[in-house]
C-alpha cells in the first residue's frame, strides 16, 4: 500500500475527528451529519461500551474500572503530561539519531544546527510555563478584584456563590471540579497541561500552542528536505524505467523516488508524518482559540452562547425593558412564556449584545495582558 496514502488518510481522518468534536454541538451543524456523528462519538458509542463493559465485568469490577476511570479522567493526573514528554522526547531522540547525521545537507544549511537546539528549548520552556503558571485561582483574598474587574452582564453572569468554594462567583468565572477551586475568566480545564487555561495563564497556552505548531511544522520540514537530499545522494534523480514492452527509457518521477526513500528509511519518515499530523491538528486548534479569543469569548462562554441560541429558537428567550431606562440600557433576563412583566422576545441572537467584546485586538490584548490580581497563596 502506498505509504503517502496511508499518511493522507490518517491526516483526514483525525482532521475529521477533531472537527466533529469541535462543531458537532454548534447550532447550525447540531441537525445535520456532523451533529449526529458527535453525538455518535460522545453519548451512544461510550454509552454502548459502558453497557458491555458492565455486563462482561458484573458490578464489584465495574466499580473498581469506574473508580479507575474517575482517577484518569476525572481527576488531575499527570497521564497526558508524561504521555506528551514521552512522545516529543522520543521523537526529539529519533530525529538527532538519525536526522542530524544529514544536516548539513543537500537541502538544509548548516544554521540549522542553531536553530533546532533553540526550537527544542523553546517547546520544552512554553510547555513548562503552560504547566505551571497558575491559571487565576480565586480566594478569598483577591475575590474582590476578580468582583471589581469583571462585571455581569445579566445574560451569561448573574451574581451568585460558589457552592463549593463558598465565595462570590464573578463573573466569567468558572468552578473547576478537577482543580477543586473557582477560576477566573475560565476558558477550558486542559488535560494536556493537567489544570485549567484561565485569565492568568491564557497567553502561556496559546504560546504553549503556537509553540508546537511552529515545532511540528518545522520538523515536517527537516524531514521533507533531508528525503529530497537523499534522492540526490542515492542518484535516484538520473534513474530512470524502463518500459518492458517497448524498452522506452524514462527518468524517474519525484514522487517515486520519494516514496523509495521513504520505504527505504522509515524512521524519519514516521517522525515527519507525525510531525505533520500534529502540526495540522493542533494548528486548527489554535485557529479555533484565537477565534474565540479575539471574539471576547470563551470556550466556556461559547458553550453557554450555544444554550442562549437554543432558548431563542424555543421562543423563550426574554429582553426585560426598564420603563425609566433609555433602549441601550435594556435589561436582559432569561425567563419563561407567560410572564407579565414588560418585555419582549428575542427573535434573533443580534439583538443579543457580548459586553465582553471590545473588538479583535483587545480581546487579544486582554488575553496577552491580563490584570494583575493577588496570587493564590
Ligand atoms: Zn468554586
Ligand atoms: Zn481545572
Amino acid at each position: 500500500m502506498n505509504l503517502l496514502l496511508i499518511a493522507v488518510a490518517i491526516l483526514l481522518f483525525f482532521g475529521l475527528i477533531v472537527f466533529i468534536l469541535l462543531f458537532g454541538e454548534s447550532p447550525r451543524l447540531r441537525n445535520g451529519i456532523v451533529g449526529k456523528a458527535n453525538r455518535a462519538l460522545t453519548v451512544y458509542i461510550p454509552r454502548w461500551i459502558i453497557g458491555t463493559l458492565k455486563k462482561i465485568l458484573g458490578p464489584k469490577n465495574w466499580n473498581r474500572l469506574s473508580h479507575l476511570w474517575h482517577y484518569c479522567f476525572e481527576s488531575r493526573n499527570p497521564f497526558l503530561q508524561i504521555f506528551f514528554m514521552i512522545l516529543t522526547s522520543g521523537s526529539i531522540y529519533l530525529f538527532l539519531k538519525y536526522g542530524l547525521p544529514h544536516i548539513p545537507g543537500i537541502y538544509l544549511h548548516s544554521t540549522h544546527l542553531i536553530i533546532i537546539p533553540s526550537q527544542i528549548v523553546s517547546l520544552y520552556l512554553s510547555y513548562y510555563m503552560a504547566c505551571t503558571v497558575d491559571p487565576g485561582t480565586i480566594t478569598a483574598d483577591n475575590v474582590q478584584q476578580y468582583l471589581d474587574h469583571f462585571k455581569y452582564d445579566g445574560l451569561l453572569y448573574q451574581p451568585k456563590q460558589c457552592s463549593t468554594c463558598r465565595l462570590e462567583k464573578p463573573a466569567r468565572s468558572k468552578h473547576c471540579s478537577m482543580c477543586k477551586a473557582c477560576i477566573g475568566r475560565l476558558d477550558h480545564h486542559c488535560f494536556w497541561i493537567n489544570r485549567c487555561v484561565g485569565v492568568n495563564n491564557h497567553r502561556f497556552f496559546f504560546i504553549f500552542l503556537f509553540t508546537l505548531v511552529q515545532f511540528c511544522a518545522y520538523g515536517a520540514y527537516l524531514c521533507f528536505q533531508i528525503y529530497r537530499g537523499m534522492i540526490i545522494e542515492w542518484g535516484l534523480d538520473a534513474a530512470y524505467v524502463i518500459d518492458k514492452k517497448t524498452g522506452q527509457h524514462s527518468p524517474i518521477t519525484f514522487r517515486k523516488a520519494f516514496l523509495h526513500v521513504l520505504q527505504k528509511d522509515r524512521i524519519i519518515g514516521a517522525i515527519g508524518i507525525l510531525a505533520t499530523v500534529v502540526s495540522l491538528v493542533v494548528f486548527l486548534f489554535f485557529l479555533y482559540q484565537l477565534y474565540l479569543a479575539g471574539r471576547g469569548i470563551t470556550t466556556n462562554e461559547a458553550f453557554k452562547w450555544e444554550l442562549i441560541e437554543d432558548s431563542i429558537d424555543r421562543g423563550e428567550l426574554w429582553l426585560e425593558e426598564e420603563k425609566t431606562a433609555t433602549n441601550d440600557k435594556d435589561k436582559v433576563k432569561k425567563r419563561m412564556d407567560g410572564s407579565k412583566k414588560r418585555q419582549r422576545k428575542v427573535e434573533s441572537l443580534e439583538e443579543l449584545d457580548n459586553i465582553y467584546d471590545e473588538g479583535f485586538y483587545r480581546n487579544l490584548y486582554n488575553v496577552f495582558f491580563p490584570p494583575r490580581m493577588k496570587k493564590a497563596a
